[in-house]
């Protein structure tokens, strides 16, 4: 009998490991997933759904009631909670690893200690540590919120002496850390994954370009030579290796000018940029999760096909609903996330733009630039 499946986040990742767990019946006999907003992605696509917040204590004892085994689509769970349910289910990756990989400077700090490269980074706790850190790093530096960032939301680049307190201000009393700036050549990405009985398996090298702090395009492989890509995946598997959670993580990370890498950040879940897998690839990573989770064994991360992730993202100008977007040609796939309210910047789907007749990375992106105005998002 399959187990039942509950998924903290029910957006478009908790979609898309909604529709990979009914691919594995003889695994997974049902999904729930936790998420405020009601009719969520994944429920659309057949997840039953418990409607509150992520946060809410008694609805993760609901859902740890309900499921064999949780997962969450999002880094920002409460771990003492999820750990305090951990007698009535499974939690994958475990409430340690995401204790660790949640705050910023816990997540760099667990990496330095073991020896993973990352950029050099200090914790501030006053405007005065910020600007002797300053002193150390010089300019520009990225001051960081430690938690509950994301899509570059918590970060502010300090490009002078000018901007030290408007930057400190910014962050309102949250706890803080500073770090170098890494002037990359390219932001890449490994889609790495661990099962519960300790099998690691990472797929290829992806580049990410990303606009307004968003990604919004993923290039799969990355245009690197062998031994960066190589190089990246000893990195990520060594991360999975200490970090020892269970389930797919998306590390981030950056290409120096003399090709060496260092991690940006770690997503104990599965990721935006390995979205290219749902038709690129062996097995997809929302296949993976499942599987790492379970302790199955972990499937084959072979890319069959160069491939572009394009990203649907809200447009700047408007909020409200938007026109139904509609788009078929054999070798891209459009997939939305049936979202009602288009937001600026909002991730609404995702097109793959896959090289089924051995297309180049330049041929492909060749045909993104024909059909980009095509996937634009419109008010009604
Ligand atoms: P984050 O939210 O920390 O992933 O950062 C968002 C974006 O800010 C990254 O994708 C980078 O483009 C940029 N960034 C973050 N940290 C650094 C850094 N240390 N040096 C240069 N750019 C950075």
């Amino acid at each position: 009998m399959g187990k039942i499946l509950g998924i903290i986040g029910g957006g478009q990742l908790g979609m898309m490991l909604t529709e990979a767990a009914k691919k594995m019946p003889e695994h997974i006999s049902k999904v729930i997933v936790l998420d405020p907003n009601q009719n969520c992605s994944a429920s659309l696509v057949g997840a039953e759904q418990i409607t509150a917040d992520f946060k809410n204590k008694d609805a993760i004892v609901e859902l740890s009631k309900k499921a064999d085994v949780i997962t969450y689509e999002i880094e920002s769970g409460d771990s003492e909670v999820l750990k305090s349910v951990e007698n009535n289910a499974e939690i994958n990756p475990s409430p340690e690893t995401l204790k660790i990989i949640q705050d910023k400077f816990l997540q760099k700090t667990f990496l330095q200690n073991n020896n993973i490269p990352i950029p050099e980074f200090i914790k501030v706790e006053s405007l005065d540590e910020v600007k002797e850190g300053l002193k150390k790093f010089g300019y520009p530096a990225l001051l960081k919120a430690r938690r509950d960032a994301y899509d570059g939301k918590g970060n502010f680049k300090i490009d002078s002496e000018n901007e030290v307190e408007k930057a400190y201000d910014y962050f309102k009393g949250q706890k803080l850390m500073l770090e170098k700036f890494v002037p990359f050549k390219m932001e890449v990405s490994v889609i790495a994954s661990r099962n519960t009985k300790g099998e690691i398996k990472t797929f290829p090298l992806v580049e990410n370009i990303h606009e307004k702090n968003i990604l919004r395009q993923t290039i799969a492989p990355a245009r690197t030579n062998n031994k960066v890509s190589q190089k990246a995946s000893k990195i990520a598997s060594d991360t999975m290796d200490v970090l020892k959670g269970a389930g797919v993580f998306g590390i981030e990370m950056f290409v120096t000018q003399n090709d060496d890498i260092v991690i940006n950040e770690i997503a104990p879940r599965v990721h935006n940029s390995g979205h290219h897998t749902l038709q690129s690839s062996k097995t997809s990573q929302f296949e993976q999760h499942l599987r790492a989770i379970l302790g199955l064994d972990l499937g084959n991360t072979q890319l069959i096909h160069n491939t572009i992730m394009y990203n649907i993202l809200g447009n700047l100008n408007f909020e409200g609903e938007y026109q139904k977007l509609d788009f078929s040609k054999n070798n891209i796939f459009l997939k939305m996330y049936e979202k009602k309210i288009s937001k600026p910047l909002r991730k609404l789907g995702h097109l793959n733009i896959v090289g089924m007749d051995n297309q180049t990375i330049d041929q492909l992106l060749d045909e993104l630039s024909q059909i980009k105005e095509l996937v634009e998002v419109k008010s009604i």
